[in-house]
């Protein structure tokens, strides 16, 4: 888990760096379009890269987001008007939840299947990205690109720092559809950021 985090705050220095970038990336306008948000978009990175403590949404006092692992029934339950939810439950869900965040709170609920994925990408023997590109399509909708601890983490970090600056909260996962939001809904996307950082962990990426 701290390797993760170490591995993650590794990897977002390139993307901080691509988005600052005049020059245009071809990952950067893939997954946000144009420069509109880049400020927007490079603020929510570098609060990821910062863990800097804001205000989650709901009266309190500012908190940097808190991974909490739940590994058991009963551990963690919140109760939302007349319902209880007990958190494993939504863990083992299927598929299940890898992570996922406590909107208006500052918990990441990290899942055991979490402890299940790879943490990060081997680094390749070459530039190209494991995708099939022919017909604009990604292989498994963009999850063999993703679907990493650093990458699960920085999609609910993003969730995070994205409800606290514009009390939003997209969930489009898949990775045609992520490459189709205008700019406005691109850089509110949770999922956009870890493609987005995923992407600037290979060389380049032309348009999908
Ligand atoms: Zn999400």
């Amino acid at each position: 888990m701290v390797g993760a985090f170490d591995t993650l705050h590794e990897t977002l220095k390139l993307g901080i760096g691509d988005s600052t970038d005049s020059s245009r990336s071809g990952a950067y306008t893939t997954f946000f379009k144009d420069y509109t948000y880049a400020g927007y978009v490079r603020r929510i990175l570098t609060n990821a890269f910062t863990g800097i403590a804001v205000q989650p949404g709901m009266p309190g006092n500012p908190a940097s987001p808190q991974a909490i692992c739940v590994s058991s029934p009963g551990q963690l339950q919140i109760r939302r008007g007349e319902n209880l939810f007990d958190m494993h439950i939504e863990c083992t869900k299927r598929p299940p939840n890898h992570a996922y965040i406590l909107t208006g709170t500052s918990l990441i609920v990290v899942c055991p299947s979490f402890f299940d994925i790879p943490m990060a990408p081997a680094p390749g023997s070459s530039d190209c990205l494991p995708v099939i590109g022919f017909l604009n399509r990604f292989s498994e909708p963009g999850r063999r690109l993703i679907e990493y601890q650093i990458y699960v983490l920085l999609h609910e970090i993003s969730h995070y720092y994205t409800y606290a600056a514009s009390q939003t909260r997209f969930d489009h996962y898949d990775i045609n559809t992520c490459f189709h939001l205008g700019p406005l809904i691109s850089s509110q996307n949770a999922q956009n950021y870890a493609f987005y950082v995923a992407s600037k962990s290979f060389l380049s990426l032309g348009k999908p």
